[in-house]
């Protein structure tokens, strides 16, 4: 099926975008219209996953969207790579939520750790070993992920990681499992999140370490089943890792820096939000389209006349803008060491995009009506991807909400217990 509204999601006069901004938002939207929408349908069905994207994706340079252009990147900041994401997802849910575990791997080991603090040598380390992993994606066409679910509390950044890195000669040795890692089998590397054991024998969150496992390294393996509601592309299947060696250069992030980042640039972890940014602006034109009569392949009835229908479209407006401004307006923001306020926006606009998008799909075909669910049109698989976006962690909605609460009524030391 074509593209339902060709307009952009954020257009650049109104929303006063950069030119790069305006350039990459247009590339993926193109990219989306002519390629990402018609297949959309098959990786849903089949839960496969949209390789055949990602190939064209090195060859549009959109793989290397956050790798810096001295390295032969697209060199995307943080708010660049949101909008281009979001435009993505009005398109493909499975596409954009996978590609963004791809492109975190390379945001968050450059322009994001520049933002941070490391010592001359450990930074000189960095740089070096990072610029192989850009390397290997601007040239080889390398795919990242990001699997860090494990089923316990630390995805939730309350508890250290199970799986462990243990250092040996020359790098470490990987144990563990990952649960819902999405682009298990597809993915070149893994980019995993584990505890690096101390001369103690213990670790703590602190000791977290970034590293990038190769697929084909001895000892990974892909199991179980994946077939879910929605997002079904993204095959987040089981991946388990039994005394996998894995070099020093592997390292995405150094010994400490992933905390300090996630202490520091909590807004890292809005980066599931644009997919379903994504979802929430596909649904509301999918409805005016259909309302007008102007859905390729269905009779041309329209059904706009109807007051209902009006005030109903009136209605998703209005949730659609308020979660856009919002939004907007949080990853505007983004930055190292962000006030409590901005924090609080954070864990606002999250929010509300993951719960718009499942309530606005589900307006969308109450709206609509019967026929507008049948599985040959886009709008009930909109409505079971929409459905993930709240379980996302770390920020999962109801996470985001359990922070929110205690940021409002709490000043930083206070408790109830004096
Ligand atoms: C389509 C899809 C793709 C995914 N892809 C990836 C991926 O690539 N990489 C990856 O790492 N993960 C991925 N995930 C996993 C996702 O981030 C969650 O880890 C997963 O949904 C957790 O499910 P759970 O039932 O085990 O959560 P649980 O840990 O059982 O939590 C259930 C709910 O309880 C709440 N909760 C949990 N801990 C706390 C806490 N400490 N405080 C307050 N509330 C809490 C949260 O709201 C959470 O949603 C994906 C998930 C989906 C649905």
């Amino acid at each position: 099926m074509s593209a339902i509204n060709p307009k952009p999601m954020f257009d650049a006069k109104g929303w006063r975008l950069t030119e790069q901004e305006r350039d990459l938002t247009t590339l993926a939207r193109d990219f989306g219209e002519t390629t990402l929408a018609s297949r959309a349908h098959r990786w849903d069905q089949q839960a496969t996953f949209p390789l055949e994207n990602y190939h064209d994706m090195h060859g549009n340079g959109l793989l290397g969207i956050g790798v810096p252009k001295e390295h032969g990147g697209l060199g995307a900041d943080y708010r660049a790579y949101m909008l281009t994401a979001a435009e993505m997802g009005r398109f493909c849910g499975a596409t954009a939520l996978t590609w963004n575990m791809h492109v975190c791997s390379t945001l968050w080991t450059g322009p994001l750790s520049d933002d941070l603090d490391l010592e001359p040598d450990a930074l000189a380390d960095h740089q070096n070993r990072r610029s192989e992993h850009f390397r290997r994606i601007v040239e080889d066409g390398a795919i990242y992920s990001q699997p860090f679910s494990e089923g316990g509390a630390a995805a939730a950044g309350a508890a250290p990681w199970s799986t462990t890195a243990t250092p040996t000669d020359g790098g470490w040795i990987i144990n563990g499992k990952k649960i819902f890692a999405s682009l298990s089998g597809f993915a070149d590397y893994y980019g995993i999140l584990c505890g690096e054991i101390q001369e103690s024998g213990k670790y703590s969150r602190r000791d977290t370490i970034y590293i990038a496992v190769p697929a084909k390294a001895e000892g990974v393996k892909v199991v179980g089943e994946w077939d879910p509601l929605g997002m079904r592309g993204t095959v987040s299947r089981t991946l388990i890792f039994e005394d996998v060696f894995v070099p020093d250069s592997a390292a995405l992030m150094p010994h400490g820096l992933y905390f300090q980042a996630a202490s520091r640039w909590p807004h890292m972890f809005m980066t599931l939000s644009p997919t379903y940014m994504g979802i929430c602006q596909a649904a509301y034109d999918f409805t005016i389209a259909y309302l007008r009569g102007e859905i390729e392949g269905l009779p041309p009835v329209k059904r706009r006349q109807f007051p209902t229908k009006q005030l109903a479209v009136a209605d998703m407006n209005v949730k659609l803008e308020s979660a856009k401004a919002l939004w907007f307006q949080a990853i505007s923001e983004a930055c190292p060491d962000p006030t409590k306020e901005q924090l609080m926006r954070a864990y606002t606009a999250q929010h509300v995009v993951m719960e718009t998008a499942a309530s606005l799909c589900a307006l969308a075909i109450r709206t609509c009506g019967g026929q507008s669910m049948l599985k040959s049109l886009p709008l009930e698989r909109l409505y079971r991807d929409s459905r993930c976006g709240s379980l996302m962690l770390p920020w999962t909605a109801e996470i985001c909400l359990d922070r929110l609460g205690k940021l409002a009524l709490y000043e930083t030391g206070e408790s109830d217990d004096d």
